[in-house]
């Protein structure tokens, strides 16, 4: 199983399985004889594969942000009113881990923690979205832009009508994958 594992992250960053041997330092063979399932790979070597696939798979990663950009649209036309800019750049941290993100209202950044959205998925990461998309509502009106309580307003009347908008999106609304 760990084998297809490494078999599936070489495929998706098209490389040869002596590619990879030499990118991660073991035998071609060994390669061969993991994804065959004659030997079991390491933990380590498990780790190694995974970790190059995080790091040599920018498509993924153009994809994730450009999702998030869309749901990031979406709440500012929903929540907002469209008062955020459009200009926002989301960006998926890697590095990223304690917190679920990180808003960065001054150079029009949100971060988003890559590894909470692998764990939990894409409807926890769009609640964090909502909530950093409030801390630059707050600054971009010139508002102390804290978790104050304005913030915890605004976050109520979203999760409210949040509520009231998924009741509503079963009848044949487009909703978004994941
Ligand atoms: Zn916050």
């Amino acid at each position: 199983m760990d084998g297809q594992k490494i078999k599936s992250i070489r495929e998706y960053l098209g490389m040869t399985q002596a590619e990879l041997a030499r990118e991660i330092g073991v035998t071609c063979l060994a390669v061969s004889h993991w994804e065959t399932g004659s030997r079991q790979p390491s933990v380590l070597a498990i780790r190694a594969v995974e970790m190059l696939g995080e790091l040599r798979g920018p498509d993924k990663r153009i994809e994730m942000e450009k999702e998030a950009k869309e749901r990031f649209d979406k709440i500012n036309q929903q929540y907002f009113n469209n008062r955020l800019r459009k200009r926002y750049q989301i960006i998926f941290s890697k590095r990223m881990r304690k917190a679920r993100g990180q808003a960065l209202p001054k150079r029009k950044v949100i971060l988003l923690s890559a590894a909470k959205l692998k764990e939990s998925g894409w409807e926890e990461v769009e609640k964090t979205l909502k909530h950093e998309m409030i801390h630059c509502w707050l600054y971009e009106r010139g508002r102390p832009w804290g978790h104050n309580r304005e913030f915890k307003a605004k976050l109520r009347e979203i999760t409210i009508q949040g509520k009231r908008n998924n009741k509503g999106e079963k009848s044949g609304h487009m909703g978004l994958k994941g």
